[in-house]
Parts: structure tokens; sequence; C-alpha cells
């Protein structure tokens, strides 16, 4: 195959995209409109592979629906908002190592550039080129019109009354929570701003007060009913522990937590350090019980979890009981030790059906652990855990709340210590460690003060609810995170100290946060065409936005006011406002938002609070999709794993359409799909040949003649019914499927024609109008996943117009012929049965003679369809019942023989199958007769064809009467 010049193709096409204007989109009150948004990219890097799979099932989409009829509009902006352009900027002026080997070994910047891209903005102005310069050359049909970025003036503005509204609205609180935080930049962080883009979740535990005299031992437990448990509590003897003052009381706690503590409002001076060791085996008072306990020693014990110090419930943590376990076996205890030792034993306070008196104890065994530094720990305590939260029954130990369910008793405990002044809150990072893009460990702080929106108000949680019952999601798998999603947000931080972005308008201190600033901006697309448009009309308020009042944005997003006061206080023209707004209703709601899954639990999210907030019910969003990663090579894609490869590099090397196809082709929605480049260069065949193929088909030119023969209704009706799957795969985007019908099923089936017709002869002349029609399906079923190849292959076959303005293929009923379908598989089962027999017995044929079945057989054999289909398959009445007609009867045991078989093939035939045969009056030895050439091409040999039961055949070895319909017998000489 000569190298194809992918670069060639994709320009001329890119080119007369861009002159037909095919990717802008103005409203058109004819005409149906479809919204479709991807999340805007973040420019501190360019884009890789990975993020091209989200853009391009997004891109895909729009096509899809331009197609049907739909007025698509596919817009992009840029987020420049936060800290993660900072952070980046900043480590380039440090020249940090990583950081310079990435920028020039995989980005493959000149390290000229360097200097221009230690400032964040102007990083920002570099990536945002790259990327876009990236969506053009991979064909993504965006409207570039409604281009903007997170710092634009106006967007500010618009980001300004949005919050001033919600501040009115009550949306906003202020207060002391904890929230997420980096100790060296002083700042909230969120998922854009850690490394890895988690997002940190919090989760509060109780501190519970253990006691020698006036000093407190606090240990940190999410599970505080078990203190009715506690034998004892451990302390790591290597580690370092102080003493300090913590408010108004004497805490014993590990070095690390006085940070943690610290930064959770709480006043500590330090008055003494040790080792962990001058703790063992004293005693103290479990504030519950009033037990007097010991304090023990364990390795596991990590200083930064929570105060350093564990309360040991052996009976019910794996982790205590495998430590208590290893520390009675160990040999170098003294002997008073011994004594302490022995009396610790396991009590258990929680009853679990399925599990002994210590369920730490079975479930230890059942995992085979027999060390307490074992990482399956960890499992086997969430198992035990989640077990008995769901489970489990406090027991007479437990004694006040004896027959109480575990999740009952802890909120009566809880409440319980908090009154006595036993127990003390503490916010711990559920899903650490995370760092910060600094590189700093991420921790919880609480910050008086801080601004919130604040997601826990239950009235907006019911219409957060109420808008994604009614909203698709795709893949609908995902749905059950966005219940928990919402039901999970609460009050979250929405502010920062530092990075890009729009002042907090009643606070200018505080900048608006990345996550918080990007909830509605779907409309601003729709005024951003006009800024750039009518660009003089706003001139003045892109030097002074602060002049442009709430009310603009009232009656353009909320229709609240009137366009003539608008006019008045403004200067800008009525027929300008009037127009902006009419656009917002036409283009709004947003029909489909597309994401990869990690935005689930935030962004998506709160873009559905948002809306359902701002927007009445008639403008709230209607889909979302959430799609999978993209593995490269079956690993996960990471900087440092050195398997990134930047979209415009993959662009160039491996071709746009072959490389669209290939991060969506191995997975559906739900999955990670495989990157490989084995893969992409398969694709690339295929594509190439669909090309020249269709370049040739061109050039041939189709003759006047229309066809009919079976074999062309066959082809017809294949790909109509081919059209009809890619259809129901395209609304659901089950985009693998719409490629394996195009790529390769179609591509069998038009094999398989061809082979049929065998050599190009006069006789045939149908075949080019068959194979012309064949090939128009594909590009237009191709067209919205690899638009260069399709409009290629539209043009070389000498359609007029561009494909990408096509109607999308039709399902045509009247092209569906199950009677050609089943003709072409009997030939197909008898094609491959000869081959088999060829196979086997080693011949090579002079002669074939295929044998149909008897009319009696068929009659049975409809009979049994009907009774199979009617679903009364009663072996025993359908043998009767064939015998009760007199000609059948005549027949015999053969007769009744057959029925046994046909009426069980009949119930077991999918179901597919048995209704596409019913009723199909077949007349089997005419297909045989028209394929005869078909077969004596196929196997070098005389072909007979006649039927069971006629004196005239030729049957020496009396094979005939083996012959079943659609399965005809064969005789090899
Ligand atoms: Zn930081």
């Amino acid at each position: 195959m000569a190298k194809f010049n992918w670069r060639a193709l994709e320009r001329k096409w890119q080119k007369k995209w861009a002159w037909a204007k095919v990717d802008q989109t103005d409203p058109d009150a004819r005409r149906p409109k479809y919204f479709v948004t991807a999340a805007y990219p973040y420019p501190n890097s360019p884009q890789h592979i990975g993020h091209g799979r989200t853009y391009t099932i997004a891109d895909a989409n729009a096509r899809f629906h331009r197609m049907r009829g739909y007025n698509t509009l596919y817009p992009m902006g840029f987020h420049y908002t936060g800290t993660p352009l900072y952070a980046m900027a900043k480590r380039l002026s440090q020249n940090d190592p990583e950081i310079v080997k990435t920028f020039t070994e995989v980005y493959r910047i000149p390290r000229q550039k360097f200097d221009q891209l230690k400032e964040p903005k102007r990083m920002a102005e570099y990536f945002r080129n790259d990327i876009k310069k990236g969506m053009i050359e991979i064909g993504y049909s965006i409207d570039w019109r409604r281009e903007f970025t997170t710092i634009d003036h106006m967007y500010n503005r618009f980001i300004q009354w949005h919050f001033r509204w919600l501040n009115q609205h009550g949306y906003i609180t202020q207060g002391t929570h904890p929230v997420a935080w980096c100790p060296n930049d002083k700042n909230p962080v969120g998922t854009v701003d850690t490394q890895g883009d988690i997002e940190p979740e919090i989760g509060e535990s109780s501190l519970i007060k253990f006691r020698q005299g006036e000093i407190v031992y606090p240990t940190a437990t999410l599970r505080p009913e078990t203190v009715f448990g506690v034998t004892n509590l451990w302390v790591n003897p290597y580690d370092r522990y102080v003493q300090a003052r913590v408010d108004e009381e004497q805490w014993i706690i590990s070095l690390e937590a006085v940070a943690t503590l610290e930064h959770q409002n709480h006043r500590i001076s330090v008055e003494r350090e040790f080792f962990g060791e001058e703790l063992l085996w004293k005693t103290l008072t479990n504030p519950v019980t009033q037990a007097i306990i010991p304090i023990l020693p364990a390795t596991f014990v990590e200083p930064d979890n929570g105060s350093g110090i564990v309360m040991s419930v052996p009976g019910h943590a794996p982790y205590d009981y495998q430590a208590l376990t290893e520390l009675k076996a160990n040999p170098s205890l003294t002997a008073h030790e011994k004594e302490v030792i022995e009396k610790v034993e396991p009590i258990s306070v929680i009853a679990l059906e399925g599990f002994s008196e210590s369920p730490a104890a079975d479930i230890v065994k059942k995992y085979g652990i027999t060390d307490q530094k074992d990482p399956r720990l960890v499992e086997a305590t969430k198992d035990l855990y989640s077990k008995e939260f769901h489970g489990g029954i406090m027991n007479e130990n437990a004694k006040p709340y004896a027959g109480q369910p575990v999740e009952q008793a802890r909120q009566a405990i809880i409440q319980e210590l908090t009154n006595a002044g036993k127990l003390a809150k503490l916010y711990e990072i559920l899903n650490k460690p995370i760092t910060c893009r600094c590189g700093t460990r991420v921790v919880v702080h609480i910050v008086d003060n801080q601004w919130f929106i604040n997601y826990g108000d239950p009235e907006w949680k019911k219409q957060a609810h109420l808008c994604l019952d009614q909203m698709a999601i795709l893949p609908e798998e995902r749905r059950n995170e966005f219940n928990y999603a919402l039901d999970w947000l609460k009050e979250r931080a929405c502010a920062r100290k530092v990075g890009l972005g729009t002042r907090l308008p009643w606070d200018p201190d505080w900048i608006i946060e990345a996550l918080s600033d990007s909830v509605i901006y779907m409309a601003y697309y729709i005024l951003a065409k006009y800024l750039a448009k009518d660009w003089v009309s706003f001139k003045r308020f892109e030097k002074s936005p602060e002049d442009l009042p709430d009310a603009f944005f009232d009656y353009i997003f909320l229709g609240e006011g009137s366009a003539e006061a608008i006019t008045r206080e403004t200067r800008i023209s009525k027929r300008i406002i009037e127009g902006i707004r009419k656009e917002f209703t036409y283009f709004y709601p947003v029909d489909m938002r597309h994401s990869a899954k990690d935005l689930v639990s935030n962004h998506l999210s709160m873009y559905i609070f948002h809306h359902t907030a701002l927007f009445p019910r008639n403008l709230w969003p209607k889909g979302i999709v959430a799609n999978g990663f993209v593995l490269m090579e079956r690993a996960k894609m990471s900087k440092s794993l050195e398997n990134i490869i930047p979209l415009r590099q993959a662009i160039a090397k491996f071709g746009a359409d072959p490389l669209r196809i290939g991060v969506l082709s191995t997975a559906e929605l739900n999955q990670d799909t495989d990157f490989s480049e084995s893969l992409v260069a398969t694709i690339q065949e295929r594509l190439v040949n669909l090309v020249a193929q269709s370049r040739k088909l061109g050039r041939r030119g189709v003759s006047g003649k229309s066809s009919s023969s079976t074999l062309d209704r066959w082809m017809l009706s294949r790909l109509n019914s081919a059209a009809q799957t890619a259809t129901t795969a395209m609304e659901k985007l089950r985009v693998r499927e719409v490629i394996n019908t195009v790529l390769y099923q179609i591509e069998n089936d038009t094999a398989w024609y061809q082979r049929r017709l065998g050599p190009r002869k006069k006789s045939h002349e149908g075949r080019d109008r068959v194979l012309k029609q064949v090939f128009d399906l594909k590009a237009r079923m191709i067209a919205p996943l690899a638009p260069h190849v399709a409009e290629e292959m539209w043009a070389s076959l000498g359609n007029k117009g561009m494909v990408a303005k096509a109607d999308w293929p039709e399902f045509d009923e009247s092209l569906h012929d199950s009677a050609a379908e089943a003709a072409e598989s009997i030939i197909r089962q008898t094609l491959d049965d000869t081959a088999e027999i060829l196979r086997a017995t080693g011949l090579t044929p002079k002669r074939i003679t295929y044998y149909s079945a008897a009319p009696w057989k068929w009659r049975i054999y409809q009979k049994a369809l009907d009774m199979a289909v009617k679903s009364q398959t009663d072996q025993g009445n359908f043998i009767k019942d064939v015998m009760s007609e007199p000609e059948l009867r005549s027949i015999g045991k053969p007769a009744a023989d057959f029925a046994a078989k046909a009426i069980m093939q009949a119930t077991q035939m999918k179901e597919e199958l048995r209704n596409s045969r019913v009723g199909l009056g077949l007349k089997e030895m005419e297909i045989l007769e028209d394929a005869k050439d078909f077969f004596s091409r196929e196997f070098k040999a005389e072909i007979q064809v006649g039927q069971e039961g006629e004196k005239t055949v030729n049957d020496p070895k009396d094979r005939a009467r083996s012959a079943e319909p659609f399965r005809p017998a064969i005789f090899v000489e």
C-alpha cells in the first residue's frame, strides 16, 4: 500500500468546511436545534490522546445530529481559572527538572520558548493556541466564533452577576467549615489543584478522650460505638509523641497530630516531646465503661493518622486483632508484660449473622493474614466495617445500646459523649494521601468566614434530583454515581486567595474558584458570539465592564426587565439585546453535555445544581455523556510513565480519522478504551481501502439499469439493517457498535456479494449500482466518526455537496427482504458444509450434487415454525397433528421422525431467525440452481441440483434422504 497522505486529505476538507461555514450555527426557526457542549479545556499543557476521546465523541454526536436535520451548535472555550497555571508556571520558573523534561521531551517545546511560558497568562495563551490548532487538525466541527476564556472581562462580569444572584437568593453561605487545604499555598484545594486531579473527600471522625488522671489520650475512630469493646490503646514505640496543652486540657498525641489539630482551630502549646516507648504498659481509664486498660506497642500505628494513638477493639477490628495476636506470641516480653497481655482478650460488642463472637478473628482467618503490615488488612477492615454497619446489632456488652442497630447506636453514642465532654470532632481526608500541585500534602483546615456554596440545602438537592431524573445519562450505568454525588455534596468552598479568575463581587479579596465559575458558562457561548460580532457596541464595556448593569444579564438569561430599559441605560442597540435573548432561548437548554467520567462527582453534578437554581425548568440540561478514559497499550497514561502522546503529535503520526476511530473503537462509553498503534494501523488500512474503492467506483460510473436479482436484494436488505443498527447505536452513542457495523459488518457483506458475483461480466450490470448504494451509505454512516475520509468517499462517488450536510440514512422498510436473506443464508450454509466435507475427506471433487428436501418436509417444517411461534411446543401433540394430515400420514415413520426433529429445532432456534422463516414461501431448488455457477467456481467441479424423492435424481449413495429445509444434502464424487 502506497503511503497515504493524511495531511493533504485533512487540509483539503478542513478548508472546504471552513469555506462552507459547516460549523457555524445561528438560530433557524425552521429547524429543531441541538446544543452540544464538552467541558472546556484547561490550557496548562497540550491535550493528549486521552482528551481526544471526550471531544471526539462530542463531535461525532454533533455531526450525527446535523445529518439528522438538527441545527447543531458545538462551541468551545478555555478555562484559565485557578491555580494550576500558576503552579505550572512557577515550577517552570524554578527549572523543576521534571517539568523541564516533560516540556522538552514529551511536549517537544523548544527551550527558547520557556521564558515566555513562565508567566501564567502567557503560558495559557500558548497552550490555548496549541489546543485550538489540534481541535481544528482533528476535524472537530466547532463554531469558533463563540470562543472565550474565563479571564475575559465580560466573562468576569457574567460570573459576578451569577454570584450576586446566588448570594441574593440564599445559595451562598459564609461560615466556619472544614476544607481541603494546602499549607504551603495557604489556600483551599479542589480537584483541579491536586496532582492526579483527585477531589479530596473530607470525613468526620470522633476523638474519644481516654484518661489517666488529668491527662487525656485522644483516639480517633470512625466507629465510636465500639468503645465498649476497647481492650487497650496502641502507640508506635518508635514515633515521636508530645504532651501539649490543647485548649484547656493536657493531651498526649503524636508530633504530627499537632499540626492536624492546629489546622482545625485548636489552640496548642507543646510542653514535652518523647518517643512512644515511654507510654508503653501504663494504664488508663475507658471513659465509657470505666475499665482499666493498658497501652501496648503496635507498628501499624501511623503518627499522621488521627492523633497517633489508636483504641484497640480486637473483637471487631482486624488490625487490632492481628497486632494483639502478634504481641501475645512475642518471645521477648518480660514476665510482667506477659502477665498484662494474657489478660487482654477480645470483647464482643456487635452481633453479626454468619460470624462468631469475634468477627475480626474470622475475617483475618478468611483473608489468611499473618502480619499487621499486610496491605490486605485495609480491605478486610472495609469489608467487616461495611457488614457490621449494615447488619450488626449491639449486644449485651454495649449495655445501654443493646439491641440497637449499629448506625443508630453510633449516633446516640456520639451525642452522649459530646454532651459529657468526652468526645471531640476530628476531620480527616478520607482518600489520602492527596498532594497539591505544588508538592505539599493536602490537609483539612477550618477557615473562619470562608465563602461556601450550600449544596447541602435539602430543597436544592430535591430540585437537582428532579432534573437528573428527567435527564438522559449515557451510559445509563452512571446514573447512580450522579445520585450519590447529588446527595453527598454539601457546603463547598467557592473562593480562593490566589489564582486567575473572577473576584467575588462583595468580597474582592477572594477569587471564585475553578469548579464554581464553570457551572453555567454554556449560556455564555450565546453572548460570546455577539461580543465578537458586534464588538463596537460592547467596546465601552470591554474597558470598564463594571458599567454593564446586572439588568443586562437578567434580561438575556432570565427574561426579566425590558430591552428598552437596557438600551436606555447601556446604549447597546435594542436589536442586539433582543437578538441575544432570542438566540439564548433558541439554543438553550443544552441537549448533551460531554465529559470524562472523573467529573461526575464534581463539575457535572454542580452543573445540574446551578441550572436548577438559576433557570426555569424548560431550560434545565437534557443529557450528559460521561465517558471512560483512554489506556495506552493497556497501561494508564501518565507523565511518569512517559506514555503520553500529545494530540497534535498523534494526528501528525496517525492521521486525524484513524486517530478518532482509534480512541473510540475498543470500548463502549462506560469502559476505558485501549489505544494501540497496531490497532490504528488496521484502521488506517480499512479507511484507505474505503477511499480507494470509492474512487474506483466513481471512475467507473454507474450504468442505467436497475437490478433486482435475489443477491442484489440481499445486499440492499443487509445494508438497510446495518443502517438501522448504526442509527440505534449512534442515538445511544455506542460508537464502537457503529464502527463495527460500518467498518466490519458491511465490509464482510460486500465481500460476500462480490464473491458471489464472481469476476466482472456484462451479465451483471446492476452490480455497480448496488455497490454505489453501499458506499453512499457507508460514507454517510462513517461521516460523524471519520469525517475527512467520508467527504473524500462522498465526492469520489460523484455526489454533490458535502457529506457533512447530507442526510443520515433512514431505515427503509421496503428494502428489508427476509426471503433474500434466507436464500443467501442457505447458500452460505451449503458452501460451508461442502467445504467441511472436502476438508474431512480430503477429496478433490469432480462433481457435487445438492439435494433439496422433499416438499413434505417443508410442509412439516413450516407447521413446526408456526407452532413454535405460538409457543405451543408439545412434541407428542405436534406429531399427532402432523400425522392427522392424510398426505403426511401416507409417508409413515419418516414423517413422524422428521416431525419430532423439526419441532425441536423450531423451539430451540433464536426468535429472530424463527420469525424470519415463518411463512416464507422459499423455492430452495431455484435458489440452488441459480447458485450453480458460484459453487462450480468455488469448488472447481460440476454442480448438480436435485430434489429428494424425485425419481430422475442421481443419488447412488442414498444421500438425498438426509436433506432438510434450509440445509440441502450433499453428495461429492
Ligand atoms: Zn500547594
